[in-house]
């Protein structure tokens, strides 16, 4: 696997001020296959006075050719696919054919998406007496997480170059491979040096100082609840603007008159595709007493094909805290019908696909994010009893609803706080934004909403 030994500094890989260094790993059979700087202070330092001093310029330059960078970057990364999904696969462990259907695909949907806004968007409006002005925040320091590591970044570049902004990006130390990849198409796509930039490195060092550093206008992470809360704290001091995308616990609303089978198949594969590690996942099925029973048999066969075809979680780390929490559902009372904390595998990080019945809302396999390849089934009363368990816990995310009729599920989905509801298995779509409710983040990603988040505003009067 092809890795850069330097940083990507105002346009071009240089040597970084630290020493110290990150080895990537093959979740699948633990072998080191490269290594990568671990970027500090210095290195963070560095990038960002890059940013800051091509910031002018990159703000000056008109829409439409930001957005023929950006359709650059578009062809770069779909001529690069097959690359692209190797290198997640690599880093990640997600099986090939999901790292082509969706590491790859949806980023290259997501910059084709800001290709075009960036040339559609009024920057400009009238109000009245006024003209507005949509100008770019300024430097932004994007942080991201492993579990989709190209769409993450994407996710926060694409709409920030098409603002105007530039970026310092920290990415995840377990898939560093794929942000350099990005970093090279960034490059041959023509966006003018200092533009972007990219510090591999640790979290509390690299990405603590990024967040920390006065010369960022925007903090925009994507990552764990407890590192936003203080990422939050400090752009906070500084009066820095800051995105938020954070954990979830999200609700798979299976009402009465649903298709029970395809709701329950949908739901399993929901959970089980990059192996849980989806911040979005659907890891509660809520169904009805009468249809419970009929639920948990489906259910536990749906998750025993995926046995064969799961990938590995990213790290032994995951693994271990995902079987703690598989442990912890046993001790407490739930009822696994499939899978189990024992490793299906001698090597590499697997856990079983994973299914608990007679989950109760208090438990703590019900309330807290888990992050791996494991699904609560729960019973509810009635609908009034649905609502409130769906929204009985600190996320709001994302989540799902099944009815008869379309009409129906939508009347449910009001009623739930959160970002993204999926009826009757919705269709993904890159335009739609997609951010938390309460404790799951602040602001929103995608399509002009988070073109929005890059963006503040000047009035002229006249
Ligand atoms: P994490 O919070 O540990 O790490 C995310 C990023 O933050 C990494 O780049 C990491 O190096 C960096 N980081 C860690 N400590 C830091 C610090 N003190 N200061 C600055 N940066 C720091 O999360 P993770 O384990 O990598 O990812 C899993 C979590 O991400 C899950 O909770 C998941 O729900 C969440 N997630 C949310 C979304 C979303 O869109 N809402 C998407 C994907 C993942």
């Amino acid at each position: 696997m092809k890795a850069h030994d330097g940083i990507y500094l105002d346009g071009a890989w240089r040597p970084a001020a630290s020493r110290d260094v990150i080895e990537v790993v093959d979740p699948a059979d633990e072998r080191v296959i490269a290594q990568v700087p671990a970027g500090g202070a210095e290195d963070v330092d560095a990038a960002v006075r890059a940013a800051r001093a091509t910031l002018p310029a990159w703000a000056a330059t008109p829409p439409a050719e930001r957005a023929a960078r950006l359709a650059a970057l578009r062809d770069v990364l779909t001529a690069r696919k097959d690359e692209i999904a190797e290198t997640v696969t690599a880093e990640l462990g997600s099986p090939l054919a999901f790292s082509q259907a969706v590491h790859a695909a949806v980023p290259i949907a997501v910059a084709a998406s800001y290709a075009d806004l960036a040339a559609r968007h009024p920057f400009e409006e009238q109000v009245g007496n006024s003209t507005v002005l949509h100008e770019p925040v300024g430097v932004v320091a994007a942080i991201t997480p492993w579990n989709y590591p190209l769409h993450q970044i994407v996710a926060k570049v694409a709409p920030a170059l098409a603002a105007g902004c530039t970026v310092v990006l920290k990415p995840a130390e377990d898939t560093p491979l794929t942000a350099q990849l990005f970093a090279e198409a960034v490059h041959e796509a023509g966006v003018p040096a200092g533009v972007f930039n990219l510090v591999t490195g640790l979290g509390p060092v690299a990405g603590q100082a990024l967040a920390e550093h006065p010369g960022v206008d925007l903090v925009s992470f994507t990552g764990s609840t407890a590192v936003g809360r203080r990422i939050a704290a400090v752009a906070g001091a500084a009066i820095k603007k800051v995105a938020l995308e954070l954990g979830g616990k999200s609700a798979n609303v299976i009402l009465p008159s649903a298709d029970l089978a395809r709701a329950v198949n949908v739901g399993v594969a929901n959970v089980m595709s990059n192996s849980g590690q989806t911040c979005s996942a659907w890891t509660r099925m809520l169904v009805h007493r009468d249809r419970y029973d009929e639920a948990v048999t489906l259910a536990a066969a749906a998750a025993a094909k995926y046995a064969d075809r799961i990938g590995p979680l990213v790290s032994a780390a995951q693994r271990d805290r995902v079987r703690g929490y598989i442990e912890k559902g046993v001790a407490e009372g739930a009822r696994l019908v499939a899978g189990g904390p024992e490793s299906p595998r001698e090597r590499g990080w697997f856990v079983a696909p994973t299914v608990f019945a007679d989950v109760t809302p208090d438990m703590t396999i019900a309330q807290e994010e888990i992050f791996g390849p494991v699904l609560s089934i729960l019973r509810y009363e009635d609908e009034e009893d649905a609502l409130r368990i769906a929204n009985g816990t600190v996320y709001g995310l994302a989540g799902a609803v099944w009815a008869g009729e379309e009409a129906e599920a939508v009347a449910f989905a009001r009623r739930m706080d959160t970002g993204q509801v999926d009826i009757n298995g919705g269709r993904f779509n890159p335009l739609a934004p997609f951010g938390g409710y309460k404790q799951s983040g602040v602001g929103r990603e995608l399509g002009t909403h988070g073109l929005a988040e890059y963006l503040q505003t000047k009035s002229l009067q006249f």
